[in-house]
């Protein structure tokens, strides 16, 4: 390995790499191939459509070296599909799957000195959709760019899983029907800065948003996704628009069918969840945060002793053996990156 990197120092924190990605076109071309460039700033019009009104959309996914020595993607159509879905909810030009795909590859493959070896991190990257060039009036931009960047994280849980305390807003929602909760829009995650820092100065990690309608049913913790377990069926709320679709939400829907578990999408209220025996949450930065107690008002519950539960547990090794190729793909989620 080139570089001179302490691998054991990482965080989920920026590390800059040498090389990214740019592609550029107007509203009305079809997109095509971008380029490698040296990593650095970027130049942009302080009109720009997604610095005046937020037209911009984010990925975020993860290439893994893994125990049979390759470096693979977790199911990297499914983030360019996802960005499509996006693309089309802020009225910006989808980028084709085959240039997605063929774009990250390409990102991984020029910083490939920075992938962490296996079990000590992986290379995170991140996909950006921007409306970049000029407009005034409220409106499509008049241009786009499409960039990626990537950065080596380190393993999220440095000596084994810590389950979380997490506290449920009663004052703030994440998203409303009809808005932009179902796509990765910049916009929503500003809005959730204040409460996720108000809930961490009272020494919580995360919040948990209920919907916006209602105030009743748990939607996302922060920006991940809420599973409960109780008498060994999880639990885990239906996509209603409002919340975010995740990858790995539907990969341990999929994996725990597969082992052999009753999985129910359905409205989650926080009574319910409240009632479990086992809670988590999930996305690509963690895979699987156990949660140790929810907070509602007055009310505190501890799942179990606090620590992570048996059935979340399994879960976590299953999908990160499968991630590591310790365990097999038998869903065909890996995409390996040639080298
Ligand atoms: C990205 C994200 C998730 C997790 O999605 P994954 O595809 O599993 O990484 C969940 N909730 C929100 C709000 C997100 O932005």
């Amino acid at each position: 390995m080139a570089k001179d990197i302490d691998w054991d120092k990482l965080t989920f924190s920026l590390t800059p790499t040498d090389t990214m990605y740019v592609a550029e076109t107007t509203g009305d071309e079809p997109w095509m191939p971008g380029d490698l460039r040296p990593y650095g700033n970027i130049s942009i019009s302080p009109a720009a459509g997604v610095l005046n009104y937020g037209q911009g959309l984010f990925e975020g996914m993860k290439a893994y070296r893994t125990a049979r020595d390759r470096v693979v993607f977790f199911r990297p159509d499914e983030n360019a599909r996802r960005m499509q879905r996006g693309a089309d909810r802020l009225k910006m030009p989808p980028v084709p799957e085959s240039i997605f795909i063929d774009a990250v590859e390409q990102v991984v493959q020029a910083n490939i000195d920075w992938v962490p070896p296996m079990g000590r991190g992986a290379m995170y990257v991140r996909p950006l959709l921007m409306g970049s060039g000029p407009v005034l009036g409220v409106s499509p931009a008049p241009s786009y760019s499409f960039m990626i960047y990537v950065t080596p994280v380190g393993p999220y849980f440095k000596g084994g899983m810590r389950a979380i305390e997490l506290l449920i807003s009663d004052e703030f929602h994440r998203a409303a029907p009809g808005g932009s909760g179902g796509v990765k829009a910049i916009g929503n995650y500003a809005p959730g800065m204040m409460p996720s820092k108000m809930a961490k100065a009272q020494g919580y990690a995360e919040v948990i948003y209920l919907d916006a309608r209602t105030s009743t049913y748990i939607e996302e913790v922060g920006a991940a996704n809420f599973f409960c377990i109780k008498d060994k069926v999880l639990y885990t709320p239906e996509l209603t628009g409002t919340i975010l679709p995740g990858i790995t939400r539907d990969s341990i829907i999929a994996l725990a069918r597969h082992m052999g578990y009753e999985v129910v999408e359905e409205k989650v209220s926080a009574e319910f969840a409240m009632s479990a025996d086992e809670a988590f949450c999930c996305g690509t930065a963690a895979v699987i945060s156990p949660i140790g107690s929810i907070t509602h008002g007055d009310n505190k519950v501890t799942y179990g002793d606090g620590t992570p539960g048996t059935i979340t547990t399994t879960l976590y090794d299953k999908l990160t053996g499968i991630q590591n190729e310790t365990e097999e793909d038998i869903f065909g989620w890996l995409h390996e990156i040639p080298l």
